[in-house]
């Protein structure tokens, strides 16, 4: 395997690998990855939570997660508050399966990870790639958007007609938005991530953030309401001349609509981001799942969301995935970025 881009990501003081070697170097083994936990949950030393002495904790050979404070003897464990908090297997493997499924395009499926991480048992890579897909849904996600304008189309999913005759059997319809971003010099991206995963469009264009939704039908209630719940106030959105997106400007959001009609020389100059995002969608659901039934697709489109919007910050990525929080980290995710944007290129500043 070639190694073009060796350095890591610092953040804080905790480096985070930008590739398979990287990985490989800074991971080694169980006691690497247990290490860094103890670094991420006690940056500046171990304090005891119930005494507050800091000094070296004991450890305990048999139990390696575990720091005993030598002042109290309590115990303190590595992994509280995290989702691999009790869980028999290795530290190592949950941040092999957290680190595949962040840097991995497109996604992995459980039998991928069993072979990739040599698991003897299938269901022990179901259980682990199900609570870091669950860690992938935000309950209160931010609305996108303003200062950014937005594209915003709708699509469908899935369901192969056979024998039904035209139409859309089966199918799923899912809408999106996305900001269209523009980077002010070629060099911004680079040096921090491989600037092809910046989706390099005419212009410098690039997509921000995305949002998807799966709706009932193409009514302007459906679509109203998704914009309303997905896109700030004020924010300029183009979509297509369908008239269920007629009234978006009486909603508080300027609107340009463009009749699409199937050209796809306007779609690549209007709406070209949104189409690009359905595409890799639609590519990553048929190749690596071989489809999804319309119940299981709001995960699915959660966990695209999650990983295309966090393409150029793995490393929250990966922290959030494993459910690592450090005390003295800010609790936001927007703070998390604000904190380790000291290091970052301008102009990418969202990763909600
Ligand atoms: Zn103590």
């Amino acid at each position: 395997m070639t190694n073009n881009s060796p350095r890591a990501v610092l953040a804080g003081d905790l480096s985070f690998p930008t590739s398979l070697p990287d990985f490989q170097r800074i991971f080694p083994d169980e006691r690497a990855c247990i290490d860094y936990m103890v670094r991420v949950r006690w940056p500046a030393g171990f304090v005891c939570s119930i005494c507050g002495v800091k000094e070296t904790p004991l450890r305990i050979s048999t139990r390696p997660r575990v720091l005993r404070c030598s002042a109290c003897l309590r115990e303190a464990s590595v992994t509280a508050g995290t989702v691999m908090h009790r869980s028999h297997s290795q530290l190592s493997v949950w941040f092999w399966a957290a680190y595949l499924v962040t840097s991995m395009t497109p996604g992995m499926s459980a039998v991928q990870f069993q072979r990739q991480l040599g698991l003897s048992c299938y269901e022990t890579a179901f259980q682990i790639l199900h609570k870091l897909r669950a860690a992938m849904v935000r309950p209160h996600r931010d609305r996108i958007g303003a200062p950014f304008p937005v594209e915003m189309d709708e699509t469908w999913i899935g369901g192969r007609t056979r024998g039904e005759g035209r139409g859309h059997h089966h199918k799923t319809l899912v809408v999106g938005v996305i900001e269209q971003r523009k980077r002010r010099k070629k060099t911004e991206v680079d040096g921090y991530l491989s600037p092809s995963k910046a989706l390099p469009r005419r212009g410098g264009l690039y997509a921000g953030r995305l949002r998807l939704g799966v709706i009932a039908d193409r009514s302007a209630k459906s679509l109203e309401t998704f914009a309303l719940e997905s896109v700030q106030p004020s924010t300029h959105i183009t979509t297509d001349d369908w008239s269920g997106y007629d009234k978006l400007a009486s909603k508080g959001y300027q609107l340009t609509q463009v009749p699409q009609r199937g050209d796809p020389d306007v779609t690549e100059a209007w709406l070209p981001l949104i189409h690009l995002a359905f595409g890799n969608l639609k590519t990553w659901l048929n190749g690596i799942h071989h489809g999804v039934s319309p119940q299981h697709l709001p995960a699915y489109l959660n966990e695209f969301t999650f990983r295309f919007n966090r393409r150029f910050y793995p490393f929250n990525a990966f922290r959030s995935l494993l459910g690592i929080v450090a005390e003295t980290e800010p609790t936001t995710y927007q703070a998390l970025y604000d904190k380790a944007s000291a290091s970052l290129p301008v102009g990418n500043k969202a990763q909600v």
